[in-house]
Order: C-alpha cells, then structure tokens, then sequence
C-alpha cells in the first residue's frame, strides 16, 4: 500500500517514493499476456491545500509483454510521469491509502498494444516466420505478386488487356 499521513504533511510537503508489489497492477483484464517484471517504482510529493490533498509525481513499472503483431516476448517500460491526485476534503485523522489512484495513473498510460518496436514487421501469414528475424521465401513471391498486381491496377492496363481480347 503507498499510504501517507496527511497530519505529517509539513509545510514544504511530504516526499513519497518506494516500491511496491506490481500485483496491485492487475494485468489480467488486458487481452495481450503481460506480466509485471519490476516492481512498481513510484517517486512523488503530497501537499495540502486548505482541506485537500495533492499528490504529484511520478510512477514507472517493467513489464514484460508479447508483441502485438509478432508475438516475440518484449520488454515494456510503463511509465506516468505527471501523475496527479486530488482528493478533496481528506481526513485528518487517518493514513490515506493512494495505491487505487497510483494503479489508476498508470494504467491509463497503457498503450492500446503493445509492439516489439514500432515498425515490427510481424509474422508471415503463409509459414509464420518472424520476419524481423528471418527471410522467407513466401514473402519474396507474395511481393512480386503485389508488384504484378499494382501495374495490372490502372484503367490502361485493363482497357488494353480488353483490346487484346477483341483482336
Ligand atoms: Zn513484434
Ligand atoms: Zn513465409
């Protein structure tokens, strides 16, 4: 739990930083498998304004995630650098526990999908081979066959191919 005590706060206000156990995250509603491989690092700063708690900073996570398109086992660092938490009218009285808010902040900064890098080629979708990693030959004649059907495409092309027909 990353807690503060809003009573310690001093005037200058309260530094927080520490680890915490990445099962706070709760990865398990994502649809790519992704695993926490650091736990969560946070580094952040509490003050009062008049009944209200601020809380700014910053938080960070390694994750270790399949790639999206092709699969591979990759390495994410998630990370919220201008987290900010208010709550309004904090209690006085008690520890407050800002671990719901921290999760929040950073999993709003998940990405949609998560890549090996951002121009991964992906996996060849006639013999599955990586192809950031390896050359197939499926892909040698599929772009030949690209090629062929690009000049195939224009109106010319088809309206000769016509001509050719009739003679
Ligand atoms: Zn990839
Ligand atoms: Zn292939």
């Amino acid at each position: 739990m990353i807690r503060i005590n809003p009573a310690n706060i001093g005037m200058e206000g309260e530094h927080l930083s520490g680890e915490e156990d990445a099962a706070l995250l709760d990865l398990s509603t994502f649809p790519q498998k992704i695993a926490p491989k650091s736990a969560v690092k946070y580094d952040l700063h509490a003050s009062l304004a008049g009944k209200d708690l601020i809380v700014t900073g910053s938080a960070k996570v390694l994750l270790l995630s399949e790639c999206a398109v092709c699969l591979d086992e990759t390495e994410y660092l998630l990370a919220k650098k201008d987290i900010c938490i208010h709550v309004e009218n904090i209690p006085m009285d008690n520890f407050y526990d800002l671990t719901d808010e921290v999760r929040e902040n950073l999993l709003l900064s998940m990405p949609m999908r998560i890549k090996c890098k951002e121009d991964c080629k992906g996996l060849c979708l006639s013999c599955g081979a990586n192809l950031n990693k390896e050359k197939c030959t499926c892909k040698k004649s599929r772009k030949t066959a690209v090629k062929t059907e690009n000049t195939a495409n224009g109106e010319k092309t088809d309206w000769s191919a016509l001509d050719q027909l009739k003679f």
